[in-house]
């Protein structure tokens, strides 16, 4: 008898007939022998819908009040599979965050988890009984509810594996695995059987939004056994796992974008220590994150630019924090652009192969693409276009790294 923790996404419980679907799926790994934990998120579109409709209220709304809205969504599905799972004879409960409870910090819209109590569930889990868990919450130390960012249920669930100690912890969404890129702007992207938890964590970082990137870098601390797959097809998903099982790899594994970013330069700072602790210290307490971040040279050591790119979600945001900083950093001006995307390949093999950032930079000038920014890591090259070019970029960088070509 194993331990089992299937989490089903938002297009997996859409609507009644697919919570039925997802019902049936449930009591077939039960009665296969397992212990069953569910993991459900929102249907597809109503946390979007929640998240509108608070933005209409206020823009900057008070991020408690936020998560009480947005959390709602997964109340509605817990409790409506728990009833399918009745209504087939399957005995079932559902789990809010707080019930269970599963405890988190007091960043509320973007809380980390800090513990799981679960011994109830395990109790429930021995006695035969399936759990059926709401991802993307769990309850702040104001005794609030929080919610841990949008996907935030694929982190739910690898938490609550290893909290359970699971020995499974499989990811039911709209695509049959992880793929060589998104499988929706790349029909010729192919499904990956395995991919190590290090490719994983910079393709999700990088905007491959199949696993939260803290899934990810969950599942890799707790050891917690991960796959990828379909809730509508039966084939095999892919696997997330330890380098040393993968075999010799192709150049680049995947590729990445993210259309949803934009940048920001902050124009003519004194070139002096401090300047830059102060313009990161002030968006950090806003809870703004940061990904790119380049300094030009100073030419004169007088003045530099220094440029960094975010969520396009946070733009608004960060623009207040820095304009208020204005006199006392004795800047020239604030630029900004909220149409970038962010495009990344990705592959263990660059440790080892040389020519990858040439090709990749190639492509890109024979598509008429202008990099703007260019940033690296041991297993990762990422740069920021403008957003009207993502498709093109992904397609003819799938093409040239020959992605679609089985190895
Ligand atoms: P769920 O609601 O099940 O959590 P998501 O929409 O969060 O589903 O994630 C699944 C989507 O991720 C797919 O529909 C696909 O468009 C997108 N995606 C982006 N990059 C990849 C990739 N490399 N492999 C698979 N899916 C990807
Ligand atoms: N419902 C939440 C969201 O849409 C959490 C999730 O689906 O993982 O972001
Ligand atoms: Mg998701």
């Amino acid at each position: 008898m194993a331990r089992i923790v299937q989490k089903f996404g938002g297009t997996s419980v859409a609507d009644i007939d697919r919570i039925k679907h997802v019902a049936q799926k449930v009591k077939t790994c039960l009665e296969a022998g397992n212990q069953v934990a569910v993991v459900v998120s929102a249907m597809a579109g109503s946390t979007n819908q929640l998240v509108e409709w608070a933005k209409q209220i206020d823009p900057m709304h008070d991020a408690r009040e936020y998560d009480t809205v947005v959390s709602t969504g997964e109340q509605i599905t817990v409790g409506l599979l728990a009833i399918a799972l009745q209504t087939i004879g399957v005995d079932a409960r559902s789990w809010l965050g707080w019930q269970i409870p599963l405890l988190t910090d007091d960043v509320h819209s973007a809380a980390r988890i800090e513990d799981i109590k679960a011994d109830q569930i395990i109790d429930r889990l021995e006695q035969g009984q399936v759990a059926v868990i709401a991802g993307f919450q769990g309850i702040a130390p104001d005794g609030r509810i929080s919610t841990l960012g949008r996907g935030g249920s694929d982190t739910s669930a690898v938490a609550l594996a290893a909290a359970i100690k699971a020995d499974r912890c499989d990811i039911y969404t709209d695509v049959e695995g992880v793929y060589t890129t998104d499988p929706r702007i790349m029909p010729k992207a192919r499904k990956l059987d395995s991919i190590t938890f290090e490719e994983m964590l910079e393709m999700a970082s990088a905007g491959a939004k199949v696993l939260q990137t803290r899934s990810v870098a969950m599942a890799m601390r707790h050891h917690v056994k991960l796959q990828v797959l379909s809730s509508f097809t039966d084939t095999p998903g892919t696997l997330v796992q330890n380098e040393e099982k993968q075999m010799e790899k192709q150049k680049v594994s995947g590729i990445a974008y993210s259309a949803e970013e934009a940048k920001v330069t902050v124009v003519g700072l004194p070139d002096k220590p401090g300047i830059a602790a102060k313009i990161f210290s002030a968006l950090a307490e806003t809870h703004i994150n940061v990904d790119m971040i380049v300094q030009s040279a100073s030419p004169d050591s007088q003045k530099t630019d220094i440029t960094f790119s975010l969520a396009r979600s946070e733009l608004e945001k960060a623009v207040t924090a820095l304009t208020r900083l204005k006199t006392e950093l004795a800047f020239v001006a604030l630029v900004h652009d909220d149409n970038i995307a962010k495009i990344s390949v990705i592959g263990t093999a660059m440790r080892t192969q040389s020519g990858i950032a040439k090709l990749m930079f190639e492509v890109l000038s024979e598509k008429k693409i202008n990099m703007q920014v260019i940033s690296t890591s041991e297993i990762k090259i990422s740069v920021l276009i403008q957003a009207d070019y993502t498709e093109l970029a992904v397609r003819s960088l799938h093409d040239a790294f020959e992605l679609d070509k089985i190895d």
